[in-house]
């Protein structure tokens, strides 16, 4: 893709019936940067994702990908034009090993459940040594190689949160949408998943972080969006939104 490639939202609202999930949003995430987007708990930022993913539609608004419009693309024709995203509940195919799970990842599929994928699984041996080859780069990236042939469904949840980014990552997005990432994780394994985001926003992923812990977001965001009840309440550099009196107002539920 191009460099100069991002991700905008102009406009954008959802309603559900009468609730306005997101109203009027307007926001972009560039390349090579890593982007965040907090808000109290249905603020409207897991619905975003949705949007933006094609996994829900639009009210009103639109949605552009490097300046072309993907508003109404369907999650498949989304996938492939470079987007990813990682779920804020987990989604692993628990009986598959940690590898397979990754290798899911190369079927742009998101639509559909993640057993559907399989139909798609790689016809030729030589496709497959493919897939696996790049597979095992992104397990050796997050240092999982070692559980390589372990069931996902016996992993640590920040390890199947890991899985999870993997399978993300698979075919090289150039946006990726992380959904609270870190949720239940450590400050350990938080910082050491900060390094891999930084790394590959450093190579030119535009990231969306979308995170409950401002501390996390304070080190690793260039650009901070705050939400609340679907609108924009503020947006900067971490410092300046933390210390907004309308975001401080927001998180202390006033
Ligand atoms: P957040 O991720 O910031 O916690 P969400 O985007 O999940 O918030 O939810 C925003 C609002 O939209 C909430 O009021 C939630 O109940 C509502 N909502 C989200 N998804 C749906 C849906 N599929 N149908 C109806 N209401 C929804
Ligand atoms: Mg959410």
């Amino acid at each position: 893709g191009h460099a100069m490639t991002e991700l905008r939202l102009e406009g954008v609202c959802k309603h559900f019936g009468g609730v306005e999930a997101v109203a009027d949003l307007s926001l972009a995430v560039p390349r090579g940067r890593i982007t965040g987007l907090i808000g109290p708990n249905g603020a409207g930022k897991s619905t975003v994702v949705n949007l933006v993913t094609g996994m829900l539609k639009v009210s009103s608004g639109r949605i552009l990908l490097g300046g072309t419009e993907i508003t109404r693309d369907r999650p498949e024709a989304v996938a492939r034009a470079g987007v990813a995203r990682t779920f804020q509940n987990i989604r692993l195919l628990q009986e598959l090993s940690v590898l397979d799970n990754v290798v899911v990842g190369f079927h742009r599929h998101e639509r559909t459940g993640l057993l559907e994928n399989l139909v798609g699984w790689p016809s030729t041996r030589r496709e497959k040594a493919a897939f696996v080859a790049r597979a095992e780069a992104l397990l050796r990236r997050f240092s999982m190689e070692g559980d390589r042939d372990r069931l996902a469904g016996g992993l640590s949840y920040g390890h199947q949160r890991r899985v999870e980014m993997m399978r993300a990552l698979a075919l090289g997005p150039e946006i990726l949408l992380l959904d609270e990432p870190v949720a239940g994780m450590n400050d350990v394994e938080a910082a050491e998943l900060g390094l891999i985001f930084r790394e590959l926003a450093e190579e030119g992923v535009g990231i969306l972080l979308i995170e409950h812990n401002v501390r996390f977001v304070r080190a690793l965001c260039s650009h901070v969006y705050v939400i609340n009840t679907g609108r924009l309440i503020a947006e900067g550099s971490a410092d300046a939104v933390c210390s907004d009196q309308a975001v401080i107002d927001a998180y202390l539920g006033t």
